[in-house]
């Protein structure tokens, strides 16, 4: 049967659907799907009403970037310090504009960034991992930093943990070309630590800058540090997850990151109950304009 090309073909489509059956399942995902509460992926992307403004529609090739992340400015010199963590680095980010006021486009951000040396994790890194996604995108994902396959190939969250982040994406009812991804480091920290509070804060006005450039109107923070950073609370991801809370404007939704999720399979309900509010919130709000 296999060696009809057609029948090849078609049982290629049931052994994905069997693997997105069982990865629904161990969501517990069967209930949404069959309650309608999961979207198509046109009611995700565009669940506009008549008389709201509607996305003009973008060429693929447009959706879809990608972009060098080698040296175009002159970045400043990273000098190794011993003073240790500064007492309040939320002060190292410069004020920024709110969303709503940003006129700044991504290529300025990732011209300025060009191949930084801002912090001392440009010492052991292959490539700046910046923000890879649609730019159009109503939803962001923001994860801690790259690793081994994101810093190889120079693009976030391609690794093992990217697969199941590309899972649940799908199990949302989207591609993962409808969505936006980065990180609060863009540089592959030493045998994939956590980034210190310093490196953090350092990096993380370019993801600031990059949020009101894209302006998503739902953000999903993964994990303790993409938590802390972008919304500065003490409490971890556990204590928080599931609550939306608001980052100058725009809604995050915090859950748990994708490579914890490999470590531990049982806090994928709790995570498909999180990405289930963000469903029902981008199905009842109309898409914003973003001229
Ligand atoms: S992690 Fe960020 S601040 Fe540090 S070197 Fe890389 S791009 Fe620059």
């Amino acid at each position: 049967m296999a060696d009809n090309p057609h029948n090849a073909a078609l049982l290629s489509l049931l052994g994905q659907a069997r693997e997105q059956a069982r990865f629904f399942g161990e969501l517990g995902a069967e209930s949404i799907a069959l309650d309608k509460a999961a979207p198509s992926p046109e009611a995700v992307t565009m669940p506009v009403k008549d008389d709201a403004p509607r996305r003009p529609s973008v060429p693929p090739a447009r959706e879809e970037f990608m972009f060098s992340a080698r040296a175009v400015q002159s970045p400043k010199p990273y000098v190794s310090k011993s003073t240790g963590p500064s007492k309040d680095l939320f002060k190292l980010a410069a004020p920024q504009p709110s969303v709503a006021q940003a006129r700044e486009a991504l290529e300025d951000i990732w011209r300025d960034i060009g191949d930084c040396t801002r912090c001392g994790l440009c010492e052991g890194r292959t490539q700046v991992v910046n923000t890879h996604g649609n730019r159009n995108a109503r939803l962001m994902f923001i994860g801690e930093a790259p690793g081994a396959d994101e810093d190889a190939q120079g693009k976030p969250f391609v690794g093992r943990a990217g697969q199941l982040l590309t899972k649940m994406i799908e199990a949302m009812g989207m591609k993962r070309e409808d969505v936006i991804i980065g990180n609060v480091n863009r540089c592959r920290p030493p045998g994939n630590r956590q980034p210190t509070l310093e490196e953090a804060a350092i990096c993380r006005p370019f993801l600031f800058r990059e949020i009101a450039a894209i302006k998503p109107e739902v953000i999903v923070v993964m994990g303790n540090t993409a938590l802390r950073n972008l919304l500065e609370v003490r409490e971890g991801i556990s204590r928080v997850r599931g609550q939306f809370r608001d980052f100058r404007g725009i809604k995050v939704m915090p859950t748990f990151h994708p490579a914890y999720l490999l470590r531990d399979p049982s806090k994928k309900r709790e995570t498909w109950e999180d990405l289930k509010k963000v469903i029902e919130y981008l199905e009842s709000t109309p898409a914003k304009s973003k001229s």
